[in-house]
């Protein structure tokens, strides 16, 4: 009897759901240098387990910090002894995360009386793989579910091939959550694979397009770090690989891949959220990918999708120096912003990863770009920090309708420029 207790009381701890009540994101407009330094040292003061949502890299660029409720005091008393002014942008995290447990809820007991899929909520992995099939089987001259592989926890990796025929014919890219938390990506990852389903055939542009090219969409690009997103902390980034000799979990699989591993932008620490790993490619979520991309071989876009800030970046990111095409992609970038924008006045900002947000190694799309995928981007989605990585699902079809005007517009302009 003592036994079976104990397992329950195991099953219960393992279960159990970070919470964050009381905790607050607060941001900081740094002035100077010397305060990026000042909140980079509160990362390695462990003991207050500050989260950066967005991190101290630049002075043109916010810092937004989730603050545990219990270092609430002492962050904020570090702070204004440094004279650096901060606002509290959520007041409790906790809050908006009830709420949007609530209407996930509630929605699945919506969908389970009308079996269908609202593309305006918020899903957990099963349910996404399951509409995948459905989706499949409703386009099956459009639509097939490659499997690239496993996760580190052993689940599938699925890649929607949207084509219409032909061998190998020239390929576009999009990724979506690749970190996990990032939740109005893989929304809207699902929303765009929809959209092209339902669109194919109807829209002459993209009918066209699908003639001469075929499209593949990873949507769930870190399955575990998704499904620990769901289950016990909604704050997840990394992958779910053990760091022998650590007792926290995972890479952050943005560091992980052949391009300047392990430079600046990158973290040795394996506790930190921006941790390279041990080795480029460490991650199977990685590469999986990189096995698919180059045993194609003729992929002419690559697209990752990223929450939040509101941006459109290219190459590079690990180096500050202009790449070849650095000219065409910033006109194809900013001509796909306006595209984006002209729906709802959604602002965006259009430059390399190292100009416009910070020197970051390791980043898919410098490994896509060196690999001789000159349109390589990556999109940081809504929204500028009202709400972060909480995003409202209400905000979810708006952000992926915008969206898909500026990854139509670089897909039309891929199609339009072979090489
Ligand atoms: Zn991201």
């Amino acid at each position: 009897m003592k036994g079976l207790w104990l397992l329950l009381v195991l099953v219960a701890a393992a279960k159990a759901e970070k919470g964050f009540t009381g905790d607050q994101v607060i941001r900081v407009n740094v002035k100077s240098e010397e305060q990026i330094h000042l909140l980079q040292a509160l990362e390695t003061a462990q003991e207050w387990e500050v989260d950066f949502w967005l991190d101290p890299v630049s002075t043109e660029l916010p810092v937004d910090i989730r603050v545990p409720r219990f270092s609430l005091i002492p962050v904020k008393e570090h702070l204004t002894f440094h004279n650096i002014p901060f606002t509290v942008m959520i007041e409790n995290v906790q809050e908006l995360l009830d709420k949007e447990k609530a209407e996930m809820e509630a929605n699945q007991m919506k969908e389970r009386s009308t079996r269908s899929l609202n593309f305006g909520a918020y899903h957990d992995l099963n349910t996404i793989y399951s509409w995948m099939d459905t989706l499949v089987a409703d386009y099956p001259n459009l639509i097939t579910k490659q499997h690239i592989g496993v996760s580190y926890e052993n689940r599938p990796m699925y890649v929607l091939k949207f084509s219409t025929g032909g061998y190998n014919r020239p390929a576009i890219w999009v990724d979506t959550g690749i970190h996990a938390r990032e939740w109005v990506t893989q929304a809207t990852g699902v929303w765009t694979a929809n959209k092209i389903a339902t669109d194919y055939g109807t829209d002459a542009s993209l009918t066209s397009l699908l003639n001469t090219m075929d499209l593949y969409m990873l949507i769930v690009a870190n399955p575990d770090g998704y499904v620990f997103s769901h289950t016990n902390d909604r704050m997840w980034r990394k992958t779910r690989s053990v760091n022998p000799g650590y007792a926290c979990r995972g890479v952050d699989p943005n560091r992980n891949w052949d391009a300047g591993f392990g430079g600046p932008g990158a973290s040795s620490y394996p506790c930190s959220d921006s941790y390279h790993g041990p080795s480029a490619n460490s991650e199977i979520e990685v590469k999986n990918v990189v096995n698919l991309i180059q045993s194609h071989g003729n992929f002419k876009a690559f697209i990752s999708v990223h929450s939040y800030s509101q941006l459109l970046m290219y190459p590079y990111g690990y180096v500050c120096s202009s790449a070849n095409h650095q000219a065409e992609l910033h006109s194809v970038g900013r001509a796909a912003a306006q595209k984006l924008t002209s729906l709802y006045g959604t602002a965006y900002q259009v430059g390399s990863i190292c100009n416009i947000i910070y020197q970051a190694s390791g980043g898919s799309i410098d490994w896509s770009y060196n690999s001789g995928i000159k349109y390589s981007f990556a999109f940081e989605l809504r929204d500028t920090g009202r709400y972060g990585f909480i995003l409202p699902a209400d905000q979810i079809i708006p952000t992926a309708s915008e969206t898909w005007l500026a990854l139509k517009h670089i897909m039309e302009y891929v199609r339009d420029h072979p090489y």
